[in-house]
């Protein structure tokens, strides 16, 4: 069935509920351009790009695709200003903001005619981004990887209640990477689901083989959320983790932690792959995935798999 439509995929102009998260070292413009193809909505990652990458990688994305794609940035980026000012000159028109206050840049985007979605991990803070103007909400629950909320509410629990909370559509991420888990979603209230690990596990995500390798191997209970002193990352376990682990055990202080993440932890991890030393965020699914595949095979499974388990019947 190809003649799928509700608020999300009338929002961007695209053929499927489906949206790859924007994540810092694995989603450039090969990864977002062949989910964009797919007929999902591709996002760049600009969180682990400099400004000129950046413009690079906008460029790159939209002679790769003809189709709606979008950029996802992290409000504690350190060049917020260049960076939403490239976003505006390079015609972007789709933004995805996390990590942050969703007032400070909405209101610039909407007078620009550019479509905002900001991310949540709570119904609170779904009100202040329909409050906001933003167009609709990441609802992301405890499941997922990279940076998370403090309450570590999880998506069944976070999606109905935002659901209700807000007006706008509300997309769910957090623990999904299959059709049957995109149902459930949508079940819950969410009009789409944002996907992101199963996209690490990609051919065309810059994540390093490593990474992708670790990922496809790892079982349950092999992730950790962590660093709440600082910002909360869901992790995998490994060497780095460990040391993070015990200093928390400890009680080490903020200060501590940071100078043992260091800079760059994640760089080494995701991109360099470095699987002791690196920091390497990924969700709570990676041990449902198995396989490494292309972003357009990733996308027809999780729709068919999505319509296969529409017609189940349940009773
Ligand atoms: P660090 O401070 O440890 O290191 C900065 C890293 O970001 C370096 O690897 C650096 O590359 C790269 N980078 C890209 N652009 C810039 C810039 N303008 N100024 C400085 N460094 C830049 O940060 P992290 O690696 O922990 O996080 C990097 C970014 O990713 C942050 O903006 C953070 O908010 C975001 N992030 C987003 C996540 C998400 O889920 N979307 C998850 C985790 C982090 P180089 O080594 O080549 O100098």
């Amino acid at each position: 069935m190809n003649s799928f439509s509700n608020r999300i995929t009338n929002l961007f102009g695209i053929q499927y509920p489906i949206i790859q998260a924007g994540m810092i070292w694995a989603s450039g413009w090969r990864l977002a351009s062949a989910v964009s193809n797919a007929g999902g909505l591709g996002l760049l990652g600009a969180g682990s790009m400099y400004p000129d990458v950046l413009i690079d990688h906008i460029r790159k994305c939209r002679s790769a695709t003809s189709k709606p794609f979008g950029v996802n940035v992290p409000l504690l980026y350190p060049d917020l200003d260049k960076l939403m000012q490239i976003i505006v000159d390079e015609g972007v028109k789709i933004v995805f903001t996390s990590a942050g206050n969703p007032k400070t840049w909405t209101g610039m985007f909407k007078e620009k005619g550019i479509t905002v979605v900001h991310v949540v991990s709570s119904s609170r803070f779904a009100l202040k981004a329909e409050e906001a103007g933003c167009d609709a909400v990441v609802a992301e629950g405890f499941e997922a990887g990279g940076h998370n909320g403090r309450e570590e509410t999880t998506t069944m629990v976070l999606i109905p209640a935002v659901a209700e909370a807000v007006k706008i559509p509300v997309i769910a991420a957090g623990g999904i990477g299959t059709g049957r888990q995109m149902l459930a979603a949508m079940v819950l209230g969410a009009e789409a689901v944002q996907v992101g690990t199963r996209f690490v596990a990609c051919e065309e995500a810059s994540s390093h083989p490593n990474f992708k390798q670790a990922l496809i191997h790892t079982n349950e209970g092999d992730t950790q959320l962590s660093m709440k002193k600082l910002v909360p990352v869901r992790l995998l376990k490994n060497k780095f983790f460990k040391e993070v682990w015990e200093a928390e055990q400890r009680g080490a202080s903020e200060a501590e932690l940071k100078l043992i993440l260091g800079r760059a932890r994640a760089k080494k991890g995701m991109f360099e792959g470095d699987l002791e030393e690196g920091e390497l965020e990924i969700g709570q699914v990676s041990s449902l995935i198995k396989d490494i595949l292309p972003a357009e095979k990733i996308v027809r499974n999780l729709w068919e798999e999505f319509q296969s388990a529409i017609e189940t019947p349940f009773l």
